[in-house]
């Protein structure tokens, strides 16, 4: 096995790691704080510059504006937003390739075209809207319903914790078509000045607090013929397809926490002094500064292998980035505990870079599916292949 990536690949990263350090990561911990105004025009103006240079087209295929990179090589960029600023990166991954893999992969060219295309490129921002009150974790208990008239669709239903809800130009709505399970589920393209659309009331988030996410209630909202996304009633598997990509996204989001609380706690470790020396040099320190290199080391391992398998179209895709989206997740939430201990009282206190990571890492255990249903599934797969 070859663990090499090409230096092409290699020099785009870093080139790529200098536009994310000067455009991005400056305005992380500000965007902790600021009011929500000032963070949705900061992160829209941090999108378009991440669409200017490829990121958010990367791994798409060319006929939906994509570049058609590997997903391996998509991870090594993406780690650099997220390291950067976590709030950013699900801003932007949501709004973007979260959002677009479904039209992009079943869509129409048409539906490629007018939505797809432009949001690759960082000029509008998609939504991905699975979630609804009543159903939470479970992403087959969809109550919102689409209608078929005669010349098109009317939708009816509400979706929580969308990511961009507040500021999207459109989002991916999966609504009812049937009553027929998961088998009766469909996708839409909704354009937010869709009559009938209205954006609810935005979370105050414990972490992520630069990201914009909210309500989307749907009241009898009408749309063409052309909303439906690839054909009607499949749209449970292309969600699941969807929420395979954002659980990897999930990941790399939590690994770049991960190498963030590691950074960090270096610096500040390497300049603290007490009982007459650097803080560093207490074993207990520079212990808990190991663990956390080999934690991150581990993560980003499991998530490249889980990005080569999609790449391979291995059949255990999903197991993989199940186990890497568990790993990493579980593993920022822990590498950022330590954090907050090595900075000591000022990791308790708001506005060190510790505390706001503390409460950043919590998100990616619970989103796109929660641990505990990451080890049903795992624990489902490992029967299945023992054939019990
Ligand atoms: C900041 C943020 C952004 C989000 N962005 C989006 C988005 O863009 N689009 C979208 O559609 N959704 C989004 N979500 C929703 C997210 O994916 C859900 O919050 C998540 O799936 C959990 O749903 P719930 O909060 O209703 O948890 P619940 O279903 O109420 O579950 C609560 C807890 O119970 C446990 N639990 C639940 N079911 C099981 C089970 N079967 N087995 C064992 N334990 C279980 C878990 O510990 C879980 O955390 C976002 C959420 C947040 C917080």
């Amino acid at each position: 096995m070859n663990f090499e990536f090409l230096q092409e690949t290699r020099d785009a990263v870093l080139k790529f790691r200098e536009l994310v350090q000067k455009e991005i990561a400056p305005h992380a911990q500000e965007l902790d704080s600021a009011t929500d105004d000032f963070k949705d025009k900061t992160i829209k103006a941090s999108i378009v510059k991440l669409g200017a240079a490829g990121f958010l087209r990367s791994p798409f295929m060319a006929d939906a504006g994509g570049l058609g990179q590997a997903w391996l090589d998509w991870t090594l960029s993406a780690e650099e937003v997220a390291r950067a600023c976590p709030s950013t990166f699900l801003s932007a991954v949501s709004g973007s390739l979260v959002s677009c893999v479904a039209p992009a992969k079943f869509g129409s060219s048409a539906q490629k075209t007018r939505w797809v295309m432009p949001c690759l490129a960082g000029e509008i921002i998609g939504a991905f809207a699975l979630t609804e009150p009543e159903g939470g974790a479970n992403p087959a208990a969809i109550n919102a319903v689409a209608e078929k008239t005669r010349d098109g669709w009317v939708l009816n239903g509400v979706k929580t914790y969308v990511t961009n809800g507040p500021v999207c130009d459109f989002a991916v709505v999966a609504a009812r078509t049937s009553p027929n399970g998961p088998g009766g589920v469909s996708l839409f393209i909704v354009p937010a000045d869709a009559e009938g659309f209205k954006r609810g009331g935005r979370a105050d988030l414990m972490g992520h607090r630069g990201a914009a996410v909210g309500d989307i209630v749907l009241t009898n909202c009408r749309l063409g013929e052309d909303a439906l996304i690839g054909k009607e009633n499949e749209g449970f598997g292309y969600a699941m397809h969807a929420l395979q990509i954002a659980r990897l996204a999930a990941a790399v989001g939590s690994l770049g926490i991960g190498d963030a609380c590691l950074e960090h706690s270096l610096e500040y470790a390497r300049g603290r002094v007490s009982f007459g020396g650097k803080i560093i040099k207490h074993q207990e320190v520079s212990f808990k500064l190991a663990q956390m290199r080999l934690q991150t080391d581990v993560a980003r391992l499991q998530i490249q292998f889980a990005a080569w398998s999609m790449d391979i179209h291995d059949p255990d895709e999903a197991a993989a980035v199940s186990c890497a989206k568990v790993y990493a997740t579980e593993s920022a939430a822990k590498l950022a505990h330590m954090a907050v201990q090595i900075f000591g009282g000022k990791g308790y206190t708001r506005g060190s870079v510790a505390e706001r990571l503390y409460r950043d890492a919590r998100l990616g255990e619970i989103l796109h599916g929660p641990s505990e249903i990451q080890r049903v599934m795992l624990a489902r797969d490992a029967l299945d292949k023992v054939g019990a």
